[in-house]
């Protein structure tokens, strides 16, 4: 931590500054210039406030220097993290392609979805079994029932499975049907869900909050490792911003930001992002382009009567063809798909 004086700061004020820094624990080193006194602090613990410090007489201001995430951070670990499950893996130089409709809807509905995951190659089943809703009157979910039908219909094709868990009461259930727990843009700083998901062994797939910043996103990863739990992936599915034409506005720029300053792998969700079927596809290859470590996409064979978030899924003659083209983004890049 860099604490930048006053100018006119006065030996009192330094000398207390000081004090306060000593009794938060921190080794100091001061540089006296011309004008001003810069101090800096060694030793600033994870979490540490640094609001503690700014509120001082004669502080200007105060800077990290470090980043308040360690396990997530390249600095801990330089090589880029690869999860592995069964034969899967995110975060290598093939892209994890996870699909699916938003919801499960039915027995018919899952397999046939299914069926066109594994003809296209990918290896992960989406759809969502408990749904965050923004109404209370909107289709909440089939709960249990769904998740067996989406685990049979995933055993039949060969696939994974990766499903949203919303409270601690279902971790236990989804469980027993899920390779991969999906936490929510709703509630990716739900700190208890996330404290609760580390002590699992399952991976988790961490989507970016609604108006998360970069470093709040990494921070909530952050609860996830430090609680054991080293499987963590991220999920860029836009975030909210001013511009009303967009479901979300996708953040493109925060894929090689975080590849930049973690190791963990990053998914791309244009699905959510946009919202509207036709601009999906344009999305999705230009996530390939940025070096997005996968992707998350919503396909319905109905759209029209699907249960939720039909205007943004893909019919899967058109996820078919997605594929395709991001195949030729991705091997231009030295990935596959
Ligand atoms: C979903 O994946 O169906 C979903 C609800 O996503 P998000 O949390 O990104 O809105
Ligand atoms: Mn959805």
């Amino acid at each position: 931590m860099v604490i930048i004086l006053e100018n006119n700061a006065t030996e009192q004020q330094i000398s207390n500054i000081k004090d306060h820094l000593h009794d938060f624990g921190f080794e100091i080193h001061e540089s006296k210039g011309a004008v001003r006194t810069i101090l800096g602090a060694i030793g600033v613990k994870p979490g540490f406030d640094i609001r503690k410090v700014k509120i001082l007489e004669g502080v200007a201001d105060v800077y990290r220097v470090t980043y308040p995430f360690k396990l997530a951070s390249r600095s801990f670990k330089e090589d880029k993290s690869i999860v592995k499950i069964k034969d899967v893996e995110i975060g290598g130089d093939k892209l994890a392609l996870m699909i699916g409709p938003c919801s499960v809807e039915g027995e018919e509905q899952i397999f046939k979805l299914a069926e066109v995951v594994a003809k296209s190659g990918a290896k992960i089943l989406r759809g969502g079994a408990f749904k965050p809703r923004s109404s209370p009157y909107s289709f909440q979910g089939m709960g249990e029932e769904g998740l067996k039908l989406m685990r049979k219909a995933a055993d039949e094709f060969g696939l994974l499975v990766i499903t949203e868990v919303m409270q601690i009461n279902q971790i236990d259930l989804i469980a027993k049907y899920a390779d991969i727990f999906q936490v929510g843009a709703r509630n990716m700083q739900n700190f208890s869900l996330l404290k609760e998901l580390s002590t699992t062994r399952i991976p988790v797939m961490l989507k970016r909050g609604l108006s998360a910043t970069i470093e709040e996103w990494l921070m909530s990863a952050e609860y996830i490792l430090a609680g054991g739990n080293k499987d963590v992936i991220l999920c860029e599915r836009g975030i909210r911003t001013f511009e009303k034409y967009t479901r979300n506005t996708f953040d493109l720029s925060a894929i090689p930001v975080v590849h930049n300053k973690s190791h963990l792998p990053v998914i791309a969700d244009p699905s959510h992002a946009i919202g509207l079927r036709d601009q999906v596809p344009p999305l999705a290859r230009a996530a390939v382009a940025v070096g997005a470590d996968g992707l998350m996409i919503e396909i319905h064979h109905d759209p029209e009567n699907a249960f939720s978030d039909g205007p943004q899924a893909l019919l899967p003659e058109t996820y078919l063809n997605l594929v395709n083209e991001m195949r030729t983004i991705a091997t231009a890049i030295g990935k596959t798909i």
